[in-house]
């Protein structure tokens, strides 16, 4: 049977925690009964730098009750570190990984059909909240604005999808392999490219306590996502440099139209020429600059070229791998 490691990243979260791994203790012993997951799987806890009394009570359930777990980071680094942080550390034990909030907003209930779907032989299962009503209409198009932004730029992401995901032992070893320091999980999940399937959940309100991402971190948080997956708002530079360069050839014949027949101030004609090519030139030039700039950011990434999905035939040590 395989051992299910639920990895829950916390940050502050003295006042749910207890709840959540009560309500989460019983969603294990049910699926433990039912001989759908190994009597030895875990739920572990990721404690981010919390200021309050999160690890404190996180060692108290471990010694209760050998379920659960904990990893401890020396300092606040922000969810999606945490959470990578947590996979990866767990990722030797587990035979299969659910990520999930700690303030009891991913519904826990969504749990079996993820691990049904891992046992059709998805590698990776999406959690999608169904409906946004219980949110705030800014909240709601603050959200689909970056959607739409983030697909405009080229990163695939699953609508509505955050970070209440279930991936494979090989899915993780997989995302191992992106080496990138600028993590924005739900962008390179999909890059994976293991079958993946989508289970439906409705999202409810936070058990207790604040949201942990005020408006400046989601802020913040967008921007990552968009540039940690393209260049391309520096090619859009060049495109208008090259645009405006081109606009003031045009321009040229004008100018020099209206000044041989004799129709401006002196001084004129030289002014507005410069301006316009210069312009255009320099927003052309700080474009190419900015290309080369964008192929080192992307290669300084290191992202894995490609993932060998199995290999047939293939000795120990038989396959030198190309890097
Ligand atoms: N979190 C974290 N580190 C942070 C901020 C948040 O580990 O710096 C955790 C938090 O404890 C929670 C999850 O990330 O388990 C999502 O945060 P939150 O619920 O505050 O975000 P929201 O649901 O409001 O978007
Ligand atoms: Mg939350």
């Amino acid at each position: 049977m395989d051992k299910l490691y639920l990895v829950i990243p916390c940050y502050n979260e003295e006042e749910v925690i207890g709840e959540t791994a009560a309500r989460l203790r019983s969603k294990m012993n049910a699926l433990i009964a039912r001989r759908l997951i190994a009597e030895d799987s875990r739920v572990v806890f990721v404690n981010d730098g919390s200021r309050d009394r999160t690890w404190t009570l996180i060692e108290e359930l471990h010694r209760a009750d050998p379920l659960f777990a904990g990893i401890n980071l020396a300092r606040n680094r922000g969810h999606q570190n945490a959470l990578l942080a947590g996979l990866l550390t767990v990722k030797e034990h587990a035979d299969v990984v659910i990520s999930l909030d700690a303030d009891l907003q991913d519904d826990i209930g969504a749990i079996d059909e993820f691990v049904d779907k891992y046992r059709q032989g998805f590698d990776i299962v999406y959690g999608v909240r169904k409906a946004r009503e219980k949110d705030t209409f800014f909240k709601r198009a603050t959200a689909q604005g970056f959607y739409r932004l983030m697909s405009m730029m080229g990163a695939e992401l699953v609508y509505n999808h955050a970070d209440y995901r279930l991936m494979s032992r090989r899915a993780l070893d997989g995302l191992a392999e992106f080496g990138e320091a600028n993590l924005f999980l739900r962008g390179i999940v999909p890059l994976i490219g293991y079958p993946s399937a989508i289970v439906e959940y409705e999202r409810s309100e936070r058990f207790a306590g604040e949201s942990k991402y005020p408006l400046k971190k989601m802020l913040a948080f967008a921007l990552q996502g968009i540039t940690s997956f393209s260049i391309k708002p520096i090619r859009m530079i060049s495109a208008l440099g090259f645009f405006i360069f081109a606009v003031s050839l045009i321009m040229l014949g004008y100018f020099l139209s209206v000044h041989f027949t004799g129709h401006t101030v002196p001084g004129w004609t030289t002014i507005a020429i410069s301006v316009w090519a210069i312009g255009g030139l320099q927003l052309l030039g700080i474009g190419v600059i900015g290309e080369y700039i964008g192929k080192t950011y992307l290669e300084t990434k290191r992202r894995p070229k490609f993932i060998v999905e199995r290999t047939l035939g293939v000795a120990d040590g038989g396959l030198v791998s190309v890097g």
